[in-house]
Formats: structure tokens, sequence, C-alpha cells
């Protein structure tokens, strides 16, 4: 039977994360040692190896390392008081958190600054929004659903995490104006990523249209998770992978139209490398 392949339009790396590892690549040819990165620079253990076989090695501890000489962080950034810690050791440290998340901590810094209760629309385990909050002042919080929010303040001020999905904030904005007789003020700030939500639903559509999906990321990628969630809930048969060695010939038996779609921390070259592969099939 003849295949019809459909590639998500966006699929793969988005601005930030393409900008941190160009960045780390950037680095490795300049520095020959010493090099390091706060965790693995992204969710993708191909991408993390390459950079290894560069020289720059992720580390989740730093305290008995003393051979660093450049630390880079990573595109979802890290904690205030973990950066100002770093400082302290006097290597050179290279922020490649991405525009984005610093555009959310600073809108975070200047609300606890004017004295709102800021309020994180996201999940309060992910990195990105430890990171956020550690910005946002002692009376912050991180909800995903309006039921989760305190009447401490009389002014809220609210964010969410990068990648939340648009119709989640919308539904749980919904339920907080519903208490805004609780409020004095309320003030509501976007910083959702485009490129998360329009990967959204650029994969829905897609995923509605097709026989099988497959979705290409890290398994602990939290917004690749997201897309194969996604495209579960739609009912459309769905294989999570991280690289083209996953797949199974048999998945394919009379599927005749199949979408592909790839989180934030997906390279051209694994996409491509799957397609081809199931084009053979
Ligand atoms: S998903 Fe958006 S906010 Fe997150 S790293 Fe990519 S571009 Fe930046």
């Amino acid at each position: 039977m003849e295949k019809e392949i459909f590639l998500v339009e966006g699929a793969g790396f988005c601005f930030g994360v393409k900008r941190a590892i160009d960045i780390a690549f950037d680095v490795a040819e300049k520095h020959k040692e010493g090099l390091f990165t706060l965790g693995p620079i992204i969710h993708n253990p191909q991408v993390v190896e390459k950079l290894r076989e560069l020289g720059v090695n992720p580390l989740e501890d730093i305290s008995d390392r003393l051979d660093i000489k450049t630390l880079i962080i990573r595109a979802h950034g890290i904690p205030k008081g973990k950066l100002e810690e770093l400082k302290n050791y006097g290597f050179e440290i290279i922020d490649a958190t991405c525009p984005f998340v610093k555009r959310a901590q600073k809108i975070a810094e200047k609300l606890a600054l004017e004295d709102y209760q800021v309020i994180i629309i996201g999940d309060k385990n992910h990195p990105e929004v430890k990171g956020i909050l550690s910005y946002a002042g002692e009376k912050a919080v991180v909800i995903k659903n309006s039921e989760e929010i305190p009447y401490i303040n009389k002014k809220i001020g609210i964010i969410q995490q990068t990648t939340q999905p648009l119709s989640k904030v919308k539904e749980i904005l919904n339920g907080i104006i519903n208490s805004l007789s609780e409020f004095e003020e309320m003030r509501i700030f976007n910083t959702l990523c485009n490129f998360t939500s329009k990967r959204l639903e650029a994969t829905e559509k897609v995923a509605k249209e097709v026989d099988m999906m497959i979705v290409i990321g890290g398994k602990n990628s939290a917004n690749t998770n997201q897309l194969a969630n996604l495209c579960r809930k739609i009912g459309v048969k769905t294989f999570h992978i991280e690289d083209a060695e996953e797949i199974n010939s048999d998945w394919f038996r009379g599927v005749k139209k199949i979408g592909i779609t790839a989180g934030a921390s997906t390279p051209n070259w694994i996409i491509s490398k799957i397609v081809d592969k199931i084009k053979c099939l």
C-alpha cells in the first residue's frame, strides 16, 4: 500500500533550543577544555552525546568540580539564587536561557516588586517554572487549575509557563475571572511561547487527518510528551520514539496516512532519518 507522510510544520527545534545549542557548539569550537552545561543542554540524548564528543559535558552538581572553566546555562533557565551562587565560583558563565523565558522571569520580578502576588500557571516541577518562581517573590504560587488560587493578596499578576497549552490557560483564566470579586486588581501577561502553541495546533490538525502519528523526541521531554498526549487524546494510533532504531515495521501494516511531529529538542537530522526509514518500509 502506498504510504503518505505528513510532516507537521514547525516540528523540531524551537528558536530557544536552537539558540542554546548553537551557543554550546560555538563555545566548543573556541574553548578546548573545562566545558560543561548545567544539566543536559536539551532533552535529547543524541545532541547531548554529540556535544560530549566535542568536550562539552553535562553536570548535575558542580560542588566538587575544580576543572570547570566555562559553564553553559540551558534554555529553561535556572533559579535566581543558583545563578548568583554560580557567579561566586569565578568561572565563565554563558547564559543560554531562552529570551522568552527571561522575559517571563523579568515580568515576575517586576510584579513582585510592585507588590502583586504572582500566579504562575504551569507545572511546579518543571525547571523553567522553578526558575521563574525564584524571581516572583515570597507570595508567588504555581497553579494548574483555578481552584488552587490562594486569596492572600488583593492584587494579583498572572503569568504562564511558556509551554502551557493556550486552551488550558484560557480555561484557568476563565475560572480566575469568575472570582474577580475577591480581588482589587488583576493583571494578566501573556508569557506563552508561540513556537509551542503553533506546533501543538499544527500537530492537532495533522493528527485529525491521518491513521497514525509518530512523535519524535526525548522520552523525558515535557513538550514532546505533550504532543504525544495530544495525539492520543484525539484517538489516533500514536508512537513516541527517540530515533529511527525504535521503528517497528509491524506498526505500519494497513496504514496509509502517517503524520510526523517532533518536540522542541529534536534535531532535523533525526527527523529526516526517521522520514527516510518510513519511506523505505
Ligand atoms: S519552547 Fe519557546 S520558550 Fe521554550 S525554549 Fe523554545 S522558544 Fe524558548
